[in-house]
Formats: structure tokens, C-alpha cells, sequence
């Protein structure tokens, strides 16, 4: 029975492997045996391996032990778990933050807690799985807007029944376009609809925003937006997730959000690694201004070869191909040029819209980012895209 499904992904080149490193994560990694150029990470500053992060992974545990021993509310609440949250709240700039094991874990235990049975949630197109899976866990109505269409939105919430719970749900810099959610006007159509806006910054997170604070700062409506969530996972290069926001929610999502009562807290190392990396955001400017230049190199690179791209204003550069077979086959000759960018297929992102999806980070080189534009160059023509 499975071998019959699995047949049906390998035909339509849909077939998901892993693809084990033979080291850690980093600008370069050793693959299949040689050192190649990695353009598939999200550890955006290079925190994952900073030796400030790491230090405090290392001192945690020795202090605290590999694991937390239980759930946050029975005995897992261990002083870097309120260390990091204090981090978070002041770093971002609400009253508290709340820790979750993952992004996905906190999209799934928020989004049900926002609206139920008899509400709506009306979501962009491209939201990620794990908010699309919240939606779903709530039992509300569930709708899809175009991306960042909001006069499509707009038609919607003009269409609903009269006082009906409403949240609206967005990605601030979408994960797999790399383009910005159109803040302002969702936050306009917010209130003059009177729906709830979630907004889910996992990428935007660390690099968005004069001080990295994430997608809300840079468009200035911090005001307007009193929580939202990200994740740790990311630019911050550790893992877990937060919510930021008012004390009353904190509270609130402290007694019902059953992936944070029914889960075992953070390890330390963890918590603490994702804390010290909020400090070195603060405290390294130039990492955010040497990924933006690694960024503007890298995209005026693809534009110049001709390649299809979307609306991304980020270090998140997707190369347009269409088919999930092309795609499969451009990330294959990139790998035997020398650089790892792996292809991003259905159901990830719509149907046709297959694509390799480069990120750059603050610790490639120009030289890195000049070979990964040749080896660009020559699979595009090996196969047929240029
Ligand atoms: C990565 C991601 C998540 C999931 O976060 P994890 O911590 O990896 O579980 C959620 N939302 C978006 C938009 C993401 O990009």
C-alpha cells in the first residue's frame, strides 16, 4: 500500500528525501562527501554558530542539565525560560512574551484560542502549513485570500454575517515569496471591519526593521499591532517560538493553549541560546547590514541572468521554474556546480509554482555569492531555463 503511494509522488516528482550534512549549518557545509556553498538556510545572521550563542547553550546546560523535566506550568519554568521571555518582551516591546517548543506548535495552540465554531478566519493564500493547520484545529469558518490582495479581503469581510468573530491571518515577510504582507492596509481593514489581526513574523524576525525587531517595525506599527508571533528558529538560530504581547493574553494563552500546558518546556541550552542571540541582534548592527548588501548582490545577479523571481523585497530569492521536475533538476546541476539550494515543490507552494528557493546570509562572502551566480548561470543553461 505505501509502495503504491510512494510511486505516485516519484511520478509526478513530488518525492521528498532527506538530505543528511556531514556537518553543522554555515555559509559552506560538507554534502555528499565535499565542501559546498549552502543557500537553503534560514539562520539569516549566522547566530546558530556564534560564539556568543553557543557559549550560552554550553553554560545552561551545565548549569541547568540537558533537559527541563517537565511541562511549564508543573515544574519546567527554569530561569532561562523567563530569562528569554523577559528578552523578547523588552526586545519587542510589549508588556510579556510566551514561549512555545516550535512555530508550529504555536500557530496550532494560539490560532483555536483566537476563534472557534461560529467564527471566521480569512488567511493569504500563501500562509505556511502551520497556520493553515490552526485554522483548521479551530472548527471556524475558513476562507483564503489572494495574496496580499486586500481589496479581496475586503470583499469578504463585506460579505460576512453581521458581528461574526473574524481574525485575519498573514505572514509579516512570507517564508517561501519573500515579499512583505501589506501591514497597513490589513491593519486599516482590521479595525474598520473590527476583526483580529495575527500576524505571524517567523522570517521577518532579526532581519526586518532599522533595529531587526521584524516586519511590524519596519512598517512602523508597532502601535497598531499589540501581538503577534515569530519564532526562535530563524534568524534567531536556535528553535522554539514566542508570542508577544499584552499580559492579559499572556495569561490567557497560559491556561488554554493545550501545545504550550501539554508539551515539556525548552531545553535550557536552547531557551538560553535564543536569549543570547536577542542580544547579539541588538548589540551587531552590521550583520544586518552585511546581509542586506549579500542580498541586493545576490538579487541584482539573478535579475541580470534572466532568471523569473517573485515580488521579494528579502533574503529569501526564489528562482521561478514552474514544474516540480525542472525544479528538481536545476538543484541537482546547482549541486554538481557546487552549491546546495534545494527545490521548494507542491504542496509547499502552489501547483507551477515549483522554484529553488536561495536565502543568503550575513556570513557568505561576495566570492561565495559571485560563484553561486555563476553556478547559476551554467545549470539555467544546462537545463534549458536560460
Ligand atoms: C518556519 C515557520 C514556522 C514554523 O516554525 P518552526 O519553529 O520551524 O516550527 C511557522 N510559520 C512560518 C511562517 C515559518 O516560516
Amino acid at each position: 500500500m505505501f509502495q503504491s503511494r510512494l510511486k505516485q509522488f516519484a511520478d509526478r516528482a513530488l518525492m521528498r528525501r532527506l538530505s543528511p550534512l556531514e556537518s553543522g549549518t554555515g555559509p559552506t557545509i560538507q554534502y555528499a562527501g565535499r565542501q559546498v556553498i549552502l543557500l537553503s538556510s534560514n539562520d539569516y545572521l549566522g547566530l546558530a554558530t556564534h560564539p556568543d550563542v553557543v557559549r550560552a547553550a554550553i553554560h545552561a546546560t551545565e548549569q541547568y542539565g540537558a533537559g527541563s523535566g517537565a511541562s511549564r506550568l508543573i515544574s519546567g519554568t527554569l530561569p532561562p525560560h523567563m530569562h528569554l521571555e523577559a528578552s523578547l518582551a523588552a526586545f519587542k516591546g510589549t508588556e510579556a512574551a510566551l514561549l512555545f517548543g516550535a512555530g508550529y506548535l504555536a500557530n496550532i495552540g494560539i490560532i483555536p484560542n483566537l476563534v472557534g465554531q461560529g467564527g471566521l478566519i480569512l488567511a493569504d493564500r500563501l500562509c505556511h502549513a502551520s497556520l493553515i493547520d490552526g485554522c483548521r484545529l479551530s472548527r471556524a469558518d475558513f476562507r483564503i485570500f489572494r495574496h496580499r490582495d486586500c481589496a479581496h479581503l475586503e470583499s469578504l469581510l463585506r460579505r460576512r454575517r453581521a458581528n461574526r468573530p473574524t481574525v485575519i491571518i498573514t505572514e509579516g515577510l512570507f517564508s517561501m515569496d519573500g515579499d512583505v504582507a501589506p501591514l497597513s492596509d490589513l491593519v486599516s481593514l482590521a479595525e474598520r471591519y473590527e476583526a483580529t489581526l495575527y500576524v505571524d513574523d517567523a522570517h521577518g524576525t532579526g532581519i526586518m526593521g532599522p533595529a531587526g525587531r521584524g516586519t511590524i517595525e519596519h512598517f512602523g506599527l508597532e502601535q497598531q499591532i499589540p501581538f503577534h508571533m515569530g519564532t526562535l528558529s530563524k534568524a534567531l538560530g536556535s528553535h522554539g517560538a514566542y508570542i508577544v504581547g499584552p499580559n492579559d493574553l499572556i495569561q490567557y494563552l497560559v491556561n488554554v493553549a493545550r501545545p504550550f500546558i501539554f508539551t515539556t518546556a525548552l531545553p535550557p541550552a536552547i531557551a538560553a541560546a535564543a536569549a543570547a542571540a536577542v542580544a547579539v541582534i541588538q548589540r551587531e548592527p552590521a550583520r544586518r547590514m552585511r546581509l542586506w548588501s549579500n542580498r541586493q548582490r545576490l538579487f541584482n545577479g539573478v535579475q541580470k541572468l534572466g532568471f523569473r523571481t517573485t515580488q521579494t523585497v528579502s533574503p529569501i530569492l526564489p528562482i521561478l521554474v514552474g514544474d516540480a521536475a525542472t525544479a528538481s533538476a536545476l538543484a541537482e546541476r546547482l549541486l554538481t556546480h557546487g552549491i546546495y539550494a534545494s527545490a521548494i515543490r507542491p504542496p509547499t507552494v502552489p501547483d507551477g509554482t515549483s522554484r529553488i528557493r536561495f536565502t543568503v546570509t550575513s556570513e557568505h562572502t561576495t566570492e561565495q555569492i559571485d560563484e553561486a551566480l555563476h553556478a547559476l548561470d551554467l545549470a539555467g543553461r544546462e537545463t534549458g531555463l536560460l
